[in-house]
């Protein structure tokens, strides 16, 4: 689905689905290099990173693996609400492995803060974030994050694997919700 199918829903469109596209290549490259001769574990928050793992792992060529984090913060409004739980922890040991965290959207910082503060002691040789979207404006906690897509506003978005209600995942672009949609 496209951002022209449903413009009724949405406000501004802030990063098309080819720009995305060329913004994880571009990132591919620099991880590329980054990780050269190390092994490579991608962790990917579920379920907002599934677009953005999908399509920057096929991105990357190398070899890697991959794992998954279920964590929530949310529910079902727009707000973060800062309580962090744990839904599917890892299946992968984290030992001596370089970790690479997949995510959609640094907002608030505080799923990350806390993401970074649990695996902090599981023995990775190294930890860096990978976040397609941040909202700088938002931040309550300062997060390292070593390659971010891009920076926007702090509206509310959907698409490329964020939801409003579990519903836009499947939106190719990232585009503001209408404020009609949810209030
Ligand atoms: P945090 O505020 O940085 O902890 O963000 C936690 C999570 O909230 C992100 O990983 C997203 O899944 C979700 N989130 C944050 N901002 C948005 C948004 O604008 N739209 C949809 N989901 C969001
Ligand atoms: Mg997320």
């Amino acid at each position: 689905m496209r951002a022209a199918e449903i413009a009724d829903q949405l406000t501004d469109v802030l990063v098309t689905e080819e720009q995305i596209r060329a913004k994880l290549d571009e990132l591919a490259r620099r991880v590329e290099a980054d990780y050269d001769g190390k092994e490579l574990l991608l962790v990917g928050v579920l379920k907002g990173a599934v677009m953005v793992m999908a399509d920057f792992a096929r991105s990357l060529s190398r070899p890697l693996t991959m794992d998954w984090m279920a964590v929530s913060s949310y529910g079902a409004g727009t707000k973060s609400s800062g309580v962090v739980q744990i839904r599917k922890d890892l299946d992968t040991d984290l030992t001596d492995k370089h970790v690479l965290i997949v995510e959609d959207i640094i907002d608030s910082g505080l799923t990350l803060a806390w993401l970074l503060d649990n695996f902090a002691s599981r023995g990775a040789a190294s930890i860096e974030i990978l976040a397609l979207l941040r909202k700088p404006e938002a931040a309550k906690v300062e997060i390292d994050c070593k390659y971010v897509g891009f920076d926007i506003p702090t509206d509310f978005v959907v698409g490329y694997g964020l939801d409003y209600d579990e519903q836009y995942r499947n939106l190719r672009d990232v585009a503001v919700l209408a404020p009609h949609v949810y209030s």
